[in-house]
Protein backbone atom coordinates (compact mmCIF):
# COMPACT_ATOMS: atom_id res chain seq x y z
CA UNK A 1 0.00 0.00 0.00
CA UNK A 2 1.33 3.52 -0.82
CA UNK A 3 1.22 6.22 2.03
CA UNK A 4 -2.01 7.01 0.90
CA UNK A 5 -4.18 6.99 3.72
CA UNK A 6 -6.36 4.08 3.76
CA UNK A 7 -10.16 4.11 5.01
CA UNK A 8 -12.62 1.62 5.48
CA UNK A 9 -16.45 3.41 4.47
CA UNK A 10 -18.84 1.21 6.03
CA UNK A 11 -22.07 1.67 4.73
CA UNK A 12 -25.29 1.08 7.13
CA UNK A 13 -27.79 2.91 5.45
CA UNK A 14 -29.24 6.35 5.86
CA UNK A 15 -31.22 9.29 3.76
CA UNK A 16 -27.27 9.37 2.19
CA UNK A 17 -28.19 5.99 0.01
CA UNK A 18 -31.80 6.35 -0.12
CA UNK A 19 -34.72 7.28 -2.89
CA UNK A 20 -38.83 8.34 -3.17
CA UNK A 21 -40.54 5.36 -4.19
CA UNK A 22 -44.18 6.66 -4.16
CA UNK A 23 -44.24 8.24 -1.13
CA UNK A 24 -41.46 7.32 1.01
CA UNK A 25 -37.84 7.39 1.28
CA UNK A 26 -36.02 3.63 1.42
CA UNK A 27 -32.85 2.47 1.03
CA UNK A 28 -30.57 1.59 -1.93
CA UNK A 29 -27.77 -0.58 -1.54
CA UNK A 30 -24.32 1.11 -1.91
CA UNK A 31 -23.54 -0.32 -5.51
CA UNK A 32 -26.58 1.93 -6.64
CA UNK A 33 -25.49 4.81 -4.10
CA UNK A 34 -22.17 4.81 -5.52
CA UNK A 35 -23.44 5.64 -8.89
CA UNK A 36 -24.22 8.97 -7.68
CA UNK A 37 -20.75 9.34 -7.02
CA UNK A 38 -18.66 8.15 -9.62
CA UNK A 39 -15.68 10.52 -9.17
CA UNK A 40 -14.31 8.64 -5.78
CA UNK A 41 -12.34 6.50 -6.69
CA UNK A 42 -10.56 9.27 -7.77
CA UNK A 43 -9.48 10.68 -4.47
CA UNK A 44 -6.50 10.29 -2.88
CA UNK A 45 -6.97 7.60 -0.73
CA UNK A 46 -7.19 4.26 -0.52
CA UNK A 47 -10.93 3.18 -0.01
CA UNK A 48 -12.33 -0.36 1.00
CA UNK A 49 -16.27 0.18 1.16
CA UNK A 50 -18.45 -2.53 3.12
CA UNK A 51 -22.36 -1.89 2.38
CA UNK A 52 -25.05 -3.43 4.78
CA UNK A 53 -27.40 -5.81 3.00
CA UNK A 54 -29.84 -4.78 3.34
CA UNK A 55 -29.21 -1.46 4.39
CA UNK A 56 -31.37 0.52 6.96
CA UNK A 57 -33.11 3.56 8.02
CA UNK A 58 -31.30 4.23 11.52
CA UNK A 59 -34.75 4.66 13.04
CA UNK A 60 -34.01 0.37 13.06
CA UNK A 61 -30.66 0.54 14.72
CA UNK A 62 -30.28 -1.74 17.65
CA UNK A 63 -27.49 -3.42 20.05
CA UNK A 64 -26.91 -5.94 17.94
CA UNK A 65 -25.82 -3.65 14.92
CA UNK A 66 -23.77 -1.96 17.14
CA UNK A 67 -22.06 -4.81 17.64
CA UNK A 68 -21.60 -5.66 14.17
CA UNK A 69 -20.46 -2.89 13.56
CA UNK A 70 -17.64 -2.51 16.20
CA UNK A 71 -16.49 -6.32 14.77
CA UNK A 72 -16.03 -4.76 11.47
CA UNK A 73 -13.93 -1.80 12.90
CA UNK A 74 -12.12 -4.46 15.33
CA UNK A 75 -11.10 -7.23 12.58
CA UNK A 76 -10.06 -3.93 9.89
CA UNK A 77 -8.53 -1.60 12.66
CA UNK A 78 -5.18 -2.51 11.94
CA UNK A 79 -5.15 -2.93 7.70
CA UNK A 80 -7.20 1.52 7.98
CA UNK A 81 -5.63 4.39 9.36
CA UNK A 82 -9.39 5.32 9.60
CA UNK A 83 -12.89 4.38 9.16
CA UNK A 84 -15.74 6.53 7.90
CA UNK A 85 -19.46 4.87 9.11
CA UNK A 86 -22.71 6.13 6.82
CA UNK A 87 -25.40 6.01 9.01
CA UNK A 88 -29.25 7.37 9.17
CA UNK A 89 -29.32 11.11 11.31
CA UNK A 90 -32.09 9.76 13.22
CA UNK A 91 -29.97 7.73 15.76
CA UNK A 92 -26.65 8.52 14.71
CA UNK A 93 -25.99 10.25 18.20
CA UNK A 94 -26.57 7.11 19.93
CA UNK A 95 -24.76 4.92 18.11
CA UNK A 96 -21.78 7.14 17.99
CA UNK A 97 -21.81 6.90 21.56
CA UNK A 98 -22.71 3.56 21.54
CA UNK A 99 -19.19 2.52 19.15
CA UNK A 100 -16.91 5.21 21.31
CA UNK A 101 -17.94 3.25 24.38
CA UNK A 102 -17.34 -0.34 22.71
CA UNK A 103 -14.18 0.67 21.68
CA UNK A 104 -12.16 1.77 24.22
CA UNK A 105 -7.70 2.63 23.99
CA UNK A 106 -9.05 3.86 20.40
CA UNK A 107 -6.29 5.78 18.42
CA UNK A 108 -7.81 6.05 14.99
CA UNK A 109 -10.57 8.31 13.87
CA UNK A 110 -13.81 6.88 13.44
CA UNK A 111 -16.05 9.94 11.68
CA UNK A 112 -19.65 9.32 11.50
CA UNK A 113 -22.13 10.90 8.71
CA UNK A 114 -24.71 10.80 6.78
CA UNK A 115 -27.30 13.50 5.19
CA UNK A 116 -30.43 15.66 5.40
CA UNK A 117 -30.99 15.07 1.73
CA UNK A 118 -30.01 11.90 -0.47
CA UNK A 119 -27.28 11.72 -2.93
CA UNK A 120 -29.18 11.61 -6.26
CA UNK A 121 -30.70 14.84 -5.37
CA UNK A 122 -29.35 18.03 -7.03
CA UNK A 123 -28.94 20.04 -3.73
CA UNK A 124 -27.90 17.33 -1.10
CA UNK A 125 -25.76 17.94 1.51
CA UNK A 126 -24.26 14.07 0.78
CA UNK A 127 -21.08 14.39 -0.92
CA UNK A 128 -19.87 17.44 0.99
CA UNK A 129 -20.06 15.51 4.10
CA UNK A 130 -18.74 12.47 2.53
CA UNK A 131 -15.84 13.55 0.97
CA UNK A 132 -14.67 15.93 4.13
CA UNK A 133 -15.32 12.71 6.60
CA UNK A 134 -12.90 10.91 4.38
CA UNK A 135 -10.34 13.87 4.36
CA UNK A 136 -11.06 13.94 8.45
CA UNK A 137 -10.45 9.94 8.82
CA UNK A 138 -7.34 10.25 7.12
CA UNK A 139 -5.68 13.08 8.48
CA UNK A 140 -2.33 12.82 9.68
CA UNK A 141 0.49 14.26 10.90
CA UNK A 142 4.13 12.20 11.33
CA UNK A 143 2.31 9.03 11.14
CA UNK A 144 -0.37 9.48 13.46
CA UNK A 145 -3.90 10.53 12.86
CA UNK A 146 -5.38 14.08 13.86
CA UNK A 147 -8.77 12.90 15.58
CA UNK A 148 -8.14 9.69 16.78
CA UNK A 149 -11.73 9.08 18.58
CA UNK A 150 -15.31 8.46 17.60
CA UNK A 151 -16.83 11.43 16.15
CA UNK A 152 -19.64 12.90 13.48
CA UNK A 153 -19.05 15.07 10.80
CA UNK A 154 -21.96 16.89 9.62
CA UNK A 155 -22.36 20.55 7.59
CA UNK A 156 -19.17 21.52 8.27
CA UNK A 157 -18.73 20.85 11.86
CA UNK A 158 -16.45 17.40 13.68
CA UNK A 159 -18.56 16.93 16.46
CA UNK A 160 -17.32 14.31 19.52
CA UNK A 161 -19.59 11.50 18.27
CA UNK A 162 -20.47 11.03 22.14
CA UNK A 163 -21.37 14.61 23.32
CA UNK A 164 -23.84 14.94 20.02
CA UNK A 165 -27.60 15.34 19.61
CA UNK A 166 -29.69 15.78 16.61
CA UNK A 167 -31.12 18.74 17.12
CA UNK A 168 -33.14 19.54 13.66
CA UNK A 169 -35.00 17.61 11.42
CA UNK A 170 -34.72 19.62 8.41
CA UNK A 171 -31.73 21.82 8.88
CA UNK A 172 -28.52 20.85 7.06
CA UNK A 173 -27.24 21.90 10.66
CA UNK A 174 -28.65 19.04 11.89
CA UNK A 175 -26.57 18.32 14.93
CA UNK A 176 -25.36 19.82 18.46
CA UNK A 177 -22.91 19.49 20.80
CA UNK A 178 -24.13 21.34 23.57
CA UNK A 179 -21.46 20.72 25.82
CA UNK A 180 -18.39 20.44 24.46
CA UNK A 181 -16.92 22.57 22.16
CA UNK A 182 -16.58 21.91 18.16
CA UNK A 183 -13.77 19.75 17.33
CA UNK A 184 -13.33 21.17 14.10
CA UNK A 185 -14.52 23.42 11.87
CA UNK A 186 -14.45 22.84 7.55
CA UNK A 187 -14.39 25.67 5.55
CA UNK A 188 -11.69 26.65 2.95
CA UNK A 189 -9.05 24.63 4.96
CA UNK A 190 -10.31 22.32 8.23
CA UNK A 191 -9.28 23.95 11.45
CA UNK A 192 -9.08 21.26 13.88
CA UNK A 193 -9.34 22.62 17.35
CA UNK A 194 -6.38 20.47 18.72
CA UNK A 195 -7.04 21.73 22.26
CA UNK A 196 -10.35 19.51 22.55
CA UNK A 197 -9.29 16.61 20.56
CA UNK A 198 -8.57 13.60 22.24
CA UNK A 199 -4.99 12.69 22.05
CA UNK A 200 -5.08 8.94 21.33
CA UNK A 201 -4.36 5.80 23.39
CA UNK A 202 -0.74 4.27 24.09
CA UNK A 203 -2.57 0.87 25.41
CA UNK A 204 -4.08 -1.86 22.47
CA UNK A 205 -7.62 -1.09 21.31
CA UNK A 206 -9.95 -3.51 23.77
CA UNK A 207 -13.65 -4.20 22.58
CA UNK A 208 -16.55 -3.94 25.08
CA UNK A 209 -19.83 -5.99 23.71
CA UNK A 210 -22.20 -6.97 26.26
CA UNK A 211 -24.73 -4.81 26.30
CA UNK A 212 -27.96 -5.21 28.40
CA UNK A 213 -30.87 -3.18 27.70
CA UNK A 214 -32.81 -3.68 30.96
CA UNK A 215 -32.96 0.22 30.59
CA UNK A 216 -35.93 2.96 30.69
CA UNK A 217 -36.49 6.88 30.49
CA UNK A 218 -39.25 8.02 32.91
CA UNK A 219 -39.54 11.75 31.99
CA UNK A 220 -41.16 13.70 34.32
CA UNK A 221 -44.14 16.74 33.11
CA UNK A 222 -46.34 18.20 35.10
CA UNK A 223 -49.15 16.77 36.18
CA UNK A 224 -47.51 13.10 35.53
CA UNK A 225 -49.78 10.42 36.91
CA UNK A 226 -48.79 7.69 39.77
CA UNK A 227 -50.13 5.27 36.98
CA UNK A 228 -46.94 6.60 34.69
CA UNK A 229 -44.74 6.16 36.96
CA UNK A 230 -45.03 2.53 38.39
CA UNK A 231 -45.16 1.28 35.12
CA UNK A 232 -41.99 1.61 35.05
CA UNK A 233 -40.51 1.42 38.68
CA UNK A 234 -42.94 -1.57 39.74
CA UNK A 235 -41.83 -3.49 36.89
CA UNK A 236 -38.99 -6.29 37.97
CA UNK A 237 -38.12 -5.84 34.52
CA UNK A 238 -35.68 -3.13 34.74
CA UNK A 239 -32.39 -2.46 36.54
CA UNK A 240 -31.95 1.06 35.95
CA UNK A 241 -34.17 4.03 35.31
CA UNK A 242 -33.51 7.13 34.13
CA UNK A 243 -35.30 9.94 35.56
CA UNK A 244 -35.38 12.72 32.91
CA UNK A 245 -36.05 15.39 35.33
CA UNK A 246 -36.22 19.57 35.22
CA UNK A 247 -33.42 21.70 35.33
CA UNK A 248 -30.33 20.92 36.99
CA UNK A 249 -31.84 17.56 38.44
CA UNK A 250 -34.80 18.58 40.07
CA UNK A 251 -38.92 17.42 40.54
CA UNK A 252 -41.97 17.17 42.10
CA UNK A 253 -41.79 16.22 46.11
CA UNK A 254 -45.55 14.74 46.19
CA UNK A 255 -45.14 11.49 48.67
CA UNK A 256 -46.76 9.02 46.54
CA UNK A 257 -43.40 9.73 44.24
CA UNK A 258 -40.83 10.03 46.42
CA UNK A 259 -42.13 6.67 48.16
CA UNK A 260 -41.98 4.70 44.64
CA UNK A 261 -38.18 5.76 44.37
CA UNK A 262 -37.66 4.61 47.75
CA UNK A 263 -39.24 1.43 46.96
CA UNK A 264 -37.18 1.13 43.73
CA UNK A 265 -34.12 1.79 45.63
CA UNK A 266 -34.37 -0.27 48.36
CA UNK A 267 -34.51 -3.32 45.88
CA UNK A 268 -31.04 -1.88 45.07
CA UNK A 269 -31.87 -1.22 41.86
CA UNK A 270 -30.22 1.78 39.79
CA UNK A 271 -31.63 5.47 39.34
CA UNK A 272 -30.09 8.07 37.31
CA UNK A 273 -30.65 11.51 37.54
CA UNK A 274 -30.66 13.19 33.78
CA UNK A 275 -31.55 16.43 32.37
CA UNK A 276 -34.17 17.60 30.55
CA UNK A 277 -31.86 20.44 29.42
CA UNK A 278 -29.59 20.36 26.74
CA UNK A 279 -26.96 22.24 28.27
CA UNK A 280 -25.49 22.65 32.07
CA UNK A 281 -24.76 19.99 34.42
CA UNK A 282 -26.82 17.88 36.85
CA UNK A 283 -26.32 19.76 40.34
CA UNK A 284 -28.11 17.43 42.92
CA UNK A 285 -29.03 19.29 46.60
CA UNK A 286 -28.79 22.78 45.00
CA UNK A 287 -32.50 22.76 44.98
CA UNK A 288 -34.71 21.79 48.00
CA UNK A 289 -36.23 19.87 45.10
CA UNK A 290 -33.74 17.43 44.56
CA UNK A 291 -32.60 17.07 47.91
CA UNK A 292 -34.51 13.37 47.93
CA UNK A 293 -31.75 12.49 45.07
CA UNK A 294 -29.07 12.83 47.27
CA UNK A 295 -30.79 10.96 49.75
CA UNK A 296 -31.73 8.12 47.92
CA UNK A 297 -28.08 7.92 46.59
CA UNK A 298 -29.58 8.63 42.96
CA UNK A 299 -26.89 8.82 40.58
CA UNK A 300 -25.95 12.48 38.53
CA UNK A 301 -25.29 12.10 35.11
CA UNK A 302 -23.62 15.81 35.45
CA UNK A 303 -23.22 17.01 31.91
CA UNK A 304 -23.69 14.08 29.57
CA UNK A 305 -26.05 13.88 26.93
CA UNK A 306 -28.96 11.75 26.93
CA UNK A 307 -27.82 9.34 23.88
CA UNK A 308 -24.60 8.77 25.78
CA UNK A 309 -26.69 7.84 29.25
CA UNK A 310 -28.67 5.61 27.31
CA UNK A 311 -25.83 3.60 25.97
CA UNK A 312 -23.59 3.91 28.19
CA UNK A 313 -25.87 2.88 30.71
CA UNK A 314 -26.48 -0.36 28.88
CA UNK A 315 -22.86 -0.70 28.78
CA UNK A 316 -22.25 -0.62 32.01
CA UNK A 317 -25.49 -2.98 33.08
CA UNK A 318 -23.37 -5.43 30.77
CA UNK A 319 -20.85 -5.82 33.28
CA UNK A 320 -22.73 -5.22 36.60
CA UNK A 321 -25.87 -4.28 37.93
CA UNK A 322 -24.34 -3.91 41.36
CA UNK A 323 -24.99 -0.60 41.99
CA UNK A 324 -22.11 0.20 43.65
CA UNK A 325 -19.61 -0.73 41.21
CA UNK A 326 -22.19 0.41 38.37
CA UNK A 327 -22.08 4.60 39.64
CA UNK A 328 -18.44 4.36 40.27
CA UNK A 329 -18.15 3.03 36.62
CA UNK A 330 -20.77 5.05 35.02
CA UNK A 331 -19.73 8.05 36.53
CA UNK A 332 -15.92 8.02 35.21
CA UNK A 333 -15.09 9.41 31.89
CA UNK A 334 -14.73 6.51 29.25
CA UNK A 335 -14.04 8.70 26.25
CA UNK A 336 -14.83 12.33 27.00
CA UNK A 337 -18.26 12.09 27.11
CA UNK A 338 -18.58 13.91 30.80
CA UNK A 339 -16.69 17.16 31.87
CA UNK A 340 -16.82 17.15 35.18
CA UNK A 341 -16.84 14.84 37.62
CA UNK A 342 -17.45 16.44 41.49
CA UNK A 343 -17.83 15.24 44.46
N1 LIG B 1 -34.79 8.21 8.80
C1 LIG B 1 -33.46 8.48 8.28
C2 LIG B 1 -32.47 7.63 9.07
O1 LIG B 1 -32.17 7.98 10.19
C3 LIG B 1 -33.15 9.93 8.42
C4 LIG B 1 -31.77 10.33 7.94
O2 LIG B 1 -30.92 9.57 7.59
O3 LIG B 1 -31.53 11.56 7.93
O4 LIG B 1 -32.02 6.63 8.57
Amino acid sequence: MSNKSAILIIFTGGTIGMIKKVNNYVPINFNELIKYFPDIDKLNYYLEIIGFNPPIDSAEMNPKIWVKIVEIIESNYTKFDGFVILHGTDTMAYTASAVSFMLQNLNKPIVFTGSQLPIGVHRTDAKENLITSIEIAGCRSYGKSIVPEVCVYFENKLLRGNRTHKSSSNEFNAFKSNNYPILAQAGIDINYNLNVISKGALKSLKIHKKIKNTVAILKLFPGISRENVICLLKNDFFDAIILQTYGCGNSLQEKWFIDELKEFTSKGKILINASQCETGNIVQGRYKTSQQFIDLDVISSFDMTLESIVTKTMLVLGETNNKKMFKEKFQKSFCGELTKVPK
